[in-house]
């Protein structure tokens, strides 16, 4: 049960493709580092040249680049790696620190206007989105080991 939680009756949200949160300055794109991989194999090239090309360290993680200062290396009107998009695309907005409160939900939707927007997703999705999210992301470390 979602008891006491705000989001106890669920939230709206339904992506309008605005791409705000592809192209916010500074921003990064964490992921496991299977599915690092996998956007190397979609691309054909070896997981290091990948690294090398698409990857910066942030934070003690590795993250996709954002060009300069700005959208997310693989935005080109539009998410050009939809299928491969890592974890962290794929559930926004439902993120644990997003959804630790009214407050924070509330801020990050001042960015995006899918928010309490369209469909209705359930505590149960919710909490789905949440589990998928708790994936071990690749440090930085292991990017020259
Ligand atoms: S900011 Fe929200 S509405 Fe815009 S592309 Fe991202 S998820 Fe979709
Ligand atoms: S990988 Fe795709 S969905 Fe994720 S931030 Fe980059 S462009 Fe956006």
């Amino acid at each position: 049960m979602a008891k006491g939680k705000f989001w106890q009756d669920g939230l709206k949200f339904e992506c309008r493709q605005c791409g705000n949160c592809c192209t916010f300055p500074g921003g990064s794109v964490y992921a496991s580092e299977r599915e690092f991989r996998r956007i190397a194999d979609y691309f054909e090239i070896s997981f290091d040249e990948f690294l090398d090309r698409f990857t910066e360290e942030m934070d003690g993680y590795v993250s996709l680049i954002s060009v300069p200062e700005g959208p997310c290396v693989f935005y080109k009107d539009g998410c050009s790696i939809y299928d491969m998009r890592p974890t962290q695309c794929r559930t926004f907005p439902f993120w644990d620190h997003v959804l630790k409160g009214q407050h924070r939900w509330d801020d990050e939707a001042a960015q995006c206007h899918g928010m309490n927007y369209g469909k209705l997703w359930r505590p149960n999705e919710i909490r789905e989105q949440l589990k998928q999210g708790e994936q071990a992301l690749m440090k930085a470390r292991s990017k020259s080991e």
